[in-house]
């Protein structure tokens, strides 16, 4: 009975312990994974479409004639167009090197299929033959499976 009881209180403990570490990073996550400039041109953005639909709504009730309803509009589409080209500029400044690494990785993933084709040789020669360079014949420095050069002394190696 008391193993079942102190069971059950290691469970609430842990649970009360571990509880807001397994919360946390979702929410840190969010927090940072948004540039700053970025949330609050998206802020800007928004302010400038509820301004529009106050005005609309303005101009529905009476408060606002057409002509300032057309030229309060008119100022708030051209401001909201300059947000919208800032986010566009921004959020491709903050993609691009993420895309830009993804596609290298890409490229150099498709490099590779080539060599594993031709390798298709069954598992084992494949083992022994990079065990087998497993060390420079010149200056014995580890090798990596692949490599075509010593990375300690530059010595060509045949694979
Ligand atoms: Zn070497």
């Amino acid at each position: 009975m008391w193993i079942l009881v102190s069971f059950v209180l290691t469970l609430i403990a842990a649970a009360v312990i571990f509880g807001p570490y397994l919360r946390q990073p979702s929410l840190r996550l969010g927090n940072t994974s948004i540039d700053p400039k970025l949330a609050a041109l998206y802020s800007r953005r928004d302010a400038l479409y509820q301004a529009l639909r106050d005005a609309k709504f303005d101009l529905e009730t009476g408060k606002l004639s057409e002509e300032d309803y057309a030229r309060q509009s008119t100022l708030l589409k051209h401001q909201a167009a300059d947000v919208l080209r800032s986010i566009d500029q921004l959020e491709a400044s903050l993609i691009a090197p993420e895309l830009d690494a993804r596609i290298e990785k890409m490229v150099a993933e498709r490099r590779h299929e080539p060599d594993e084709l031709k390798r298709s040789t069954p598992r084992a020669e494949t083992s022994a033959r990079s065990a087998a360079a497993g060390f420079c014949t010149q200056c014995g420095a580890i090798l990596t499976p692949g490599d075509r050069f010593c990375g300690k002394c530059g010595q060509p190696l045949r694979n």
